[in-house]
């Protein structure tokens, strides 16, 4: 299942994000962000913590690597692999127990990462267009077809 949408603006990355945040409550999963930089992949990320409830600044964790958000009902980890090293800075940060936690994860760059470690149940792709963003998801799995059907259902 796969989904394509045009973000003509960055209002629209914002509603975009924010409901990828409410469906992921019910539908914890994996999710990588794929695109240039200034794609949009951070945007969004900060729209979905927003509506999970988080009031502070959201950075990208570039040199930190992970960036983790705790709520009463799920936890998030924020990834950008921009930077990684190698296999072994993933395997240092427990990144398989963190997908077996039951946490959400969301990876950008995961163009930086070793195959094995990027089979995402959700691939969203940002690419610039024209002005704006184009937006496509492609679902992998149960897991990951439930997400997009809920993130399709927030967006109003
Ligand atoms: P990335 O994490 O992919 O490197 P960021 O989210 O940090 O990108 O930056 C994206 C930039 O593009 C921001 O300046 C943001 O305001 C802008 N932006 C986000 N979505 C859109 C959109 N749909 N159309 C135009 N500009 C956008
Ligand atoms: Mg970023």
């Amino acid at each position: 299942m796969a989904l394509t949408m045009d973000l003509p603006d960055e209002s629209a990355t914002l509603e975009v994000g924010a409901a990828l945040g409410r469906a992921l409550v019910a539908h914890p999963a994996f999710v990588t962000l794929a695109g240039d930089l200034g794609a949009g992949k951070t945007t969004l990320v900060r729209a979905a913590l927003r509506a999970l409830g988080y009031s502070g600044a959201v950075r990208s964790p570039t040199y930190t690597l992970i960036e983790s958000y705790s709520f009463a009902s799920l936890t998030v980890h924020h990834l950008d692999c921009y930077r990684l090293g190698g296999d072994d800075e993933l395997d240092a940060l427990g990144f398989r127990d963190l997908l077996e936690s039951g946490a959400s994860v969301l990876l950008e760059w995961p163009e930086r990462v070793p195959e094995k470690a990027r089979q995402a149940d959700l691939r969203v792709t940002l690419t610039y267009s024209g002005h704006g963003r184009r937006l496509e998801a492609l679902a992998k799995g149960a897991r990951g077809e439930a997400l997009l059907l809920a993130w399709t259902a927030e967006i109003r």
